[in-house]
């Protein structure tokens, strides 16, 4: 668990971003006030990667006092959709985080951003060059050198002015004209030479529909969305450090306009803040990639529990409280590294524990007949609903003469230390009784079909009447009562840790191929109420949830969470 070390101790220190907006909120700037904002761009689902950013984006403006906004950043209209910003609200309030009134479309801004532009133009900080994007880079030169001026670089206000307003009318054709802002071709930040703020696109947006033919870019329309909102701090992963520059650069020229916020006496200037971006083994973070696994239908969906998504984890059953220790523990940091998932899971195990109903599935059955109990005959014995939880009571489980046991709670030649059943062996049958292995019966192929057993009529609830020690404990469920129900067991999405590190591979080469797997287990008749999205310990097996979209009342789909360390056979009789 790579990052275990950066986790702050409970509330003992800060992270270096809490670190910094207390010093902004101790010298008073912008008036001590915090307003921090999360700004997904609505273009695909939200993944546990931005979970990192809801956590600290909600979690800065919480600790201290202020508000978090939710924003569209919608300024880029290729590939952005009603049916992800309803996804992104969804997700950000599954996670546990409210957003006031404070939801906003940066589209809305459009007409702001271009009235600056023009003004831009007129105070001779921007303009229309003619250069195609090649000839653009060629001039843009490298870090270590510097570029060259466009030849468009020194029109009048005049000439800018009104090239762009055509640019705006659609005379010209897609990627002929942009405008650019008139900084420093010499600059060692090469965001700093003369940066492009708008170019035509004749692409239809889903909110502005084809209102529009020119579009601002990221580095332009980011921070203007930041100031007209009364962002106090903008905070974002490490890959843009390196434009905070042109960030602040902008923030000075529509402080130069008077375009800044005032609220209570003060000028809102937004910091841009940095911090690394979630990476986890096993995983991909790029919603780029995650639609390709979608589009190529190599996943169920955005949603499939396999999915390093918001609604793919819920789906699969993650708890949002688990995901936010998940995001404490993992800490804030200025130093991009990987994450062990294993963390994740431990973050998952732990809180389901506290809050999981146990029940009893077999998932790979194999039938036990006790011999010395009455045929016909069934009675019910109690079952802890969690161990954990002092409040949760019991339930009845029924009992009968054939039980399913899990093939590999048997050996038929024990090895060293299995303390589970085999034959002459005696083992504790969960809540019910003692059961000692008698004989067993085989197909052809060898393969045991039925165990035989007696059982202790004096062991009603599996304590031996005279201490005798009984070391294994198993779960069962009675063959009458069974219900069989289909159990998806879900694994890891990718058979690396790293899936994209070896760029002469694609990340789909590393595609688990079992990591879905869909078995019938046979499960304890109180499972078959269980409400789509209810999470269950599966004893001795792992944490599974009725699952949302294929459960209907009383045939529910089973996902596997995630898996249990078997730790518990050694556990004595409750
Ligand atoms: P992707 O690379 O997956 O497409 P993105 O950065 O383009 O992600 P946005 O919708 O722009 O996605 O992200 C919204 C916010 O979430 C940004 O502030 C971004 O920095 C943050 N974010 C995105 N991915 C991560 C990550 N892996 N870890 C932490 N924060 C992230
Ligand atoms: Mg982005």
């Amino acid at each position: 668990m790579s990052e275990t070390k950066t986790a702050p101790e409970s509330g003992t220190s800060r992270h270096f971003v809490s670190q910094l907006i207390a010093d902004d909120v101790a010298a008073a700037r912008n008036g001590g006030a915090v307003v921090t904002r999360f700004p997904p761009e609505p273009n695909g689902y939200l993944h546990i990667g931005h979970a990192k950013a809801i956590t600290i984006d909600f979690g800065m403006a919480k600790e201290f006092g202020g508000r978090c906004h939710l924003r569209m950043d919608d300024t880029n209209p290729a590939k952005e959709s009603d049916e992800y910003v309803e996804s992104i609200k969804t997700d950000v309030r599954w996670l546990g985080y409210d957003w006031g009134d404070n939801f906003y479309y940066s589209a809305n801004l459009f007409e702001q951003m271009y009235a600056m532009a023009e003004e831009l133009c007129r105070r001779g900080h921007a303009y229309v060059c003619e250069l195609t994007q090649e000839q653009w880079k060629e001039y843009r030169g490298i870090p270590t050198l510097p570029g060259r001026a466009s030849p468009f670089r020194d029109r009048t206000p005049e000439e800018n002015l009104a090239l762009l307003r055509r640019m705006r009318a659609g005379e010209f054709a897609d990627g002929t004209l942009c405008l650019r802002a008139k900084i420093d071709m010499a600059s060692p930040n090469i965001h700093f030479r003369d940066p492009v703020l708008y170019r035509i696109m004749r692409v239809a947006h889903y909110h502005t529909h084809d209102r529009w033919c020119i579009y601002p870019m990221y580095d332009f329309a980011h921070p203007i969305e930041d100031a007209l909102e009364g962002i106090t701090h903008s905070l974002c992963t490490l890959e843009f450090e390196v434009h905070r520059p042109l960030y602040d650069w902008v923030i000075d020229r529509m402080d130069e306009m008077g375009l800044l916020v005032v609220r209570e006496g003060h000028k809102i200037r937004p910091i841009q803040r940095e911090f690394a971006r979630l990476s986890l083994t096993y995983t991909i973070m790029s919603k780029r990639l995650l639609l390709q696994l979608v589009q190529e239908k190599r996943v169920a969906g955005w949603d499939d529990p396999r999915m390093p998504t918001i609604c793919g984890l819920r789906r699969r059953g993650y708890t949002p409280e688990a995901i936010r220790e998940f995001c404490e523990r993992i800490g804030v940091s200025k130093y991009n590294s990987e994450t062990d998932v294993a963390l994740l899971e431990y973050c998952l195990r732990d809180h389901l524990n506290k809050i999981a109903v146990r029940r009893m599935a077999v998932l790979d059955p194999v039938k036990v007949v006790i011999d010395n109990y009455p045929e016909g005959q069934e009675e019910t014995f109690e079952a802890q609903n969690n161990p954990e939880d002092p409040n949760a009571g019991t339930h009845p489980v029924p009992f009968s003469r054939e039980l399913y046991i899990e093939r590999d709670d048997f050996m038929e030649v024990p090895a060293k230390k299995f303390f589970r059943l085999a034959p002459g062996q005696e083992v504790r049958l969960r809540y019910a009784c003692l059961l000692t292995c008698t004989q067993v019966e085989k197909d052809d192929t060898g393969r045991i079909t039925v165990i035989h057993g007696t059982y202790d009529p004096h062991s009603r609830g599996g304590h031996a009447p005279d201490g005798r020690k009984v070391k294994g404990t198993i779960h069962w469920v009675s063959v009458r009562h069974a219900q069989p129900v289909p159990v998806r067991l879900y694994d890891r999405l990718f058979t690396v840790p790293a899936p994209l590190a070896d760029e002469s591979k694609s990340f789909l080469d590393f595609l688990n191929p079992n990591a879905l797997q869909t078995i019938t287990g046979y499960v304890e008749p109180a499972l078959a109420a269980a409400a789509p999205g209810e999470r269950f310990q599966f004893e001795r097996i792992g944490y599974f949830c009725a699952d949302t979209r294929d459960s209907v009342p009383g045939a529910p789909v089973f996902n596997r969470t995630v898996t249990l360390r078997d730790s518990w056979s050694k556990v004595a009789a409750q």
